[in-house]
């Protein structure tokens, strides 16, 4: 008993001195607020049972006018089947607007993940949200070429990249 309570004791003081050696830099990117940010939840899971980017984010040429422009979200190919939440959030906004469709966005934390296009909507504002709860189901309204989820992601506000949190899940 004293022996393993020993090793155990030993196995912790190394890694906190592991710890306290990180560089740095290391601590300050992006990345790796990411990851602490997501590591504070128990548990992530995909938006999608399978991902496949069908636009990513960022400049394109626009599928309605084929001029160049920006945008804000990634689309995953989806016909019609369920979307789930990622992580634990609460259900900040539903709605519908022409651009969107019907949409709906959790609120994480700082993070805001919005599902747009859906076909239906299952949650409501106010909820609790876990991973791998249904949001609802995609679709094609609004502004779309076709079944698809465009997922969006802001952090205070500000739109980046959720390809981020989707490169997080595959690290797990
Ligand atoms: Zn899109």
């Amino acid at each position: 008993m004293l022996y393993s309570w020993r090793a155990h004791e030993q196995a912790s003081s190394l890694f906190l001195s592991t710890r306290q050696h990180l560089p740095q830099q290391e601590t300050d990117s992006v990345d790796n607020k990411q990851k602490q940010w997501t590591s504070s939840y128990p548990s992530i899971t995909y938006p999608l049972k399978s991902i496949k980017v069908t636009s990513p984010y960022g400049y394109r040429r626009d599928p309605f006018t084929g001029k160049l422009s920006w945008h804000n979200g990634l689309d995953l190919r989806a016909k019609n089947e369920p979307t789930y939440a990622m992580m634990d959030g609460i259900v900040e906004k539903v709605g519908y607007d022409n651009r969107s469709g019907n949409y709906v966005t959790l609120r994480h934390g700082n993070y805001h993940v919005s599902y747009c296009h859906l076909s239906s909507i299952i949650v409501r504002k106010g909820e609790y949200v876990y991973p791998g709860i249904i949001v609802g189901v995609t679709g094609d309204t609004g502004r779309s070429t076709g079944s698809h989820l465009h997922l969006t992601c802001k952090k205070d506000g500000k739109s980046i990249n959720p390809t981020i949190l989707l490169k997080i899940i595959e690290s797990i």
